[in-house]
């Protein structure tokens, strides 16, 4: 079964703008500004790493615009340096809850079919770039804040 990945970020895209949310491509890394409630997908990469990318950052944007009872409501993380192990931690948090929630969207809510190894692939890559920014932390204690 070949998969249409252009498709389905087209259908991530439909969900992003049901939200009032704009999604771009262009040459930076992707990101999710919620001053202007646009999303941005690095236009470089395969389609396939696109769609998973526009899936977790619509989670990031899931989880501000409609919280559930599992989002837990931390600390602002602005409350900590940020190079703290309280600020990382809770940011690899984010990163992780953002990987999910845009995943169940993508599957439960949308139904969308997809590759779903080539996806834990690209969740896997991401999250092991977060967690070795946590691990280069030079405190190796927790603020007394
Ligand atoms: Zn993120």
């Amino acid at each position: 079964m070949s998969i249409n990945y252009d498709r389905l970020f087209k259908r991530l895209v439909n969900a992003c703008e049901r939200l009032g949310w704009s999604v771009v491509l262009d040459d930076i890394d992707s990101e999710a500004c919620f001053l202007e409630k646009k999303i941005t997908i690095s236009k470089s990469k395969a389609p396939s790493i696109r769609f998973h990318m526009l899936m977790h950052e619509l989670g990031h944007v899931l989880i501000e615009e409609l919280p559930t009872s599992i989002d837990v409501k931390r600390p602002n993380s602005g409350m900590h340096k940020t190079t703290t192990s309280i600020h990382k931690t809770l940011v690899l948090s984010d990163e992780c809850a953002a990987w999910d929630r845009g995943y169940y969207h993508a599957t439960s809510v949308l139904r969308l079919k997809f590759d779903k190894r080539l996806f834990e692939m690209s969740r896997a890559k991401y999250i092991k770039t977060y967690a070795s920014w946590l691990l280069r932390t030079k405190k190796q204690i927790l603020d007394n804040a």
